[in-house]
Order: C-alpha cells, then structure tokens, then sequence
C-alpha cells in the first residue's frame, strides 16, 4: 500500500474510534518484523517532576509498503482496538470483543506481539541519573538492596531510586 495512502487511512480510521480526539499519535516507524505498535509512554520531566504521557500508534513504513490495503487496514484496526481495550489485556477476550465491535479480525496476530503497556515505576541510577528500569510494580526491598548500576558499579549498590512515575 501506498504510504501517503495508508497514512491517511489510519488518520480516518483513529478519528473514527475517538483516538485523534483522546490525543493518540500516528507516528512511523522502520521495524521489519513488527507491523504495529499501540504503546503509552509516562516521561517524567526531571526538572520539574511532571509526569506526561505520549499514546502512540506506530506502522511499519516497509511492511505498509510491502502489504495490501486490505492488510494494512486490518493492522490499524487491530492496533485501536488494543488501544481502546487498554494494552493491559493484551490479546485477551477484551480486546477480542473489542476487535469484533470495531470491525478488525481477532484471529490474525501478525508479528506485532510487543505491545507495551505503561510501566509505573522506575528505576534509576542517582549517580548518573539514567533509567535502569521500568517496572510495573515496585521492586522488593530485598532486590532493591542488592541492585546497582550497571555503568557506575557497585558503589551505587543499595542507592538506587525506585519512582512512581504516576506520582506527581
Ligand atoms: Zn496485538
Ligand atoms: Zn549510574
């Protein structure tokens, strides 16, 4: 499928489902083996310690490129209804009734198998401020005690800073 086409396609398709209105983004991407992506990212701004949150559906160029219209529409269709299902349920039997009610086929899983809900809590290093870790829940105190960061060493064994991210 054409890429200015198929762009266009998702655009209606996702203003159609309410997407474009609840501020998801179409973006592309250059994966080859993954057609799309529904993923929800928290950043944390550090300076100010806001928390804001990017909803992003991502198509593959080369495989928009390599399949039918028909195909494509289908790979959109399935990654809305993972974002309005909520990507916690993964392929579950919500989002199956999801697919059913906006019209994608449940049955075809095309390698689009990552699929990243929000992670909570991260994990970072305080002396070189890098996230070590997004989690999903808080690390035990017992793990927390003994992790260190990978780049500055054992020293920072014990020190790292487990965040909610959802905290303002
Ligand atoms: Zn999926
Ligand atoms: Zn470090």
């Amino acid at each position: 499928m054409d890429l200015k086409q198929a762009h266009e396609l998702a655009l209606s398709l996702m203003t159609e489902h309410g997407l474009i209105a609840g501020g998801w983004l179409l973006r592309w991407g250059n994966g080859r083996r993954q057609f799309g992506v529904c993923e929800i990212k928290h950043t944390r701004n550090r300076r100010t310690g806001k928390t804001t949150t990017t909803r992003t559906i991502r198509l593959s160029r080369h495989l928009a490129l390599l399949n039918t219209d028909a195909e494509v529409r289908d790979t959109i269709l399935h990654e809305i209804a993972h974002a309005l299902a909520g990507t916690k349920h993964g392929h579950d039997e919500v989002w199956k009734q999801t697919c059913r009610r906006i019209g994608a086929n449940p049955r075809r899983l095309m390698d689009d198998t990552v699929h990243t809900p929000a992670a909570r809590y991260q994990l970072t290093c305080p002396s070189c401020r890098k996230v070590l870790a997004n989690r999903h829940r808080v690390m035990r105190e017992s793990h927390l005690r003994r992790a260190y960061c990978r780049w500055c060493g054992p020293d920072t064994m014990g020190k790292l800073l487990m965040t909610d991210t959802m905290q303002p």
